[in-house]
Formats: structure tokens, sequence, C-alpha cells
């Protein structure tokens, strides 16, 4: 079983919350699905996936930007993961900061390319989300296909991918 640890000592508050969670909903996910990776909190040795923040990311695009080194056979060896600073959806009542359920998908999205899925196709890797604005900010959900998220979800061919590289 390979450990890829998640380095969060550059985040701060507005972020840390959705990215644990994100690191647990992904264990569960990949424990059940037999991908034998695990990520864990904290730096050491090993491959680290460094997560920070970048202004030039919009906040109202769900999404952020990863950039990974893997040896040949794809495993990770080093990935920056870049969120946006903060993140806004558009409701009936304005603009106004999305809910913890969206931010941990996203940062749960670039955690999935730092282990080496490099293209979109669906579920929790789909290039576009619906953003589904809730009554309350834990109500938002980013939606794509029928499906809404959190949960969070993979798609058959991500699990495949994940199992190629990682056994
Ligand atoms: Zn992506």
């Amino acid at each position: 079983m390979a450990t890829v640890k998640v380095d969060l000592s550059g985040l701060d508050a507005y972020w840390i919350k959705a990215c644990k969670r994100a690191v647990t909903d992904l264990n569960v996910l990949f424990k059940k699905s037999d991908i034998n990776v695990v990520l864990a909190l904290g730096s050491s040795t090993g491959p680290t996936i460094t997560v920070t923040t970048d202004s030039t990311i919009s906040g109202t695009a769900v999404h952020g930007r990863t950039a990974a080194t893997t040896s040949d056979s794809g495993q990770l060896q080093s990935a920056e993961v870049k969120l946006p600073v903060e993140v806004r959806i558009n409701t009936p009542g304005g603009l106004r900061g999305a809910g913890l359920g969206v931010l941990e998908v996203i940062a749960a999205h670039e955690f999935v390319h730092a282990l080496g899925q490099v293209k979109h196709n669906s579920h929790l890797m789909a290039q576009t989300w619906t953003k589904l604005s809730g009554d309350t900010p834990a109500g938002d959900k980013l939606q794509e296909g029928g499906l809404s998220m959190p949960p969070l979800a993979l798609a058959p061919e991500s699990v495949e991918k994940l199992k190629a590289i990682w056994g």
C-alpha cells in the first residue's frame, strides 16, 4: 500500500477542513474500490501533494490547478495543487461564499489529478459541473450527469485508472 502525503501547512483555515474531509472521503472510496493508495496528512519523506492557494484562479470557477511529477509507471513523485483563494456561488439572493461540500469536491478533484488521472471523464473528475446553490451554503452541490456531489463519487474509469497506477 502506497502512502501519499498531503501537506496543508501552506493553507489558511478557509481550506483546511475541506481538504481534510477530501482526504478522509477519498481514502474511504479508495479502500472500497481496492485502490492501493492512502492519503495521509503531513509532510516528510516520500511523495507529497503540496496544497496552496493562488489568487490568479477565479473564485467563481469551481476548479483548481495541479502540476504533478510522475514516474514512468505514472506514480506520483510530487505535486503542487493550487486552489482559488475563495469560491463563490450564484444564488437567487446574489453571489455568496460556497459551502464546505463544494470546497471538498474541488480539493478532491485536484487530489485525484495529483494521483495520476490527467484526463477528465465524469463524476468527481468531470470537466465541468453545474453549481447548485442550497438554501444555505451547507446545501451547495456540484452536479454532473444527474449526479450531485458531495458525497464524492469516482467513475468506473477513474477507479480503473487509479488501480492501474497504484495497484
Ligand atoms: Zn480537472
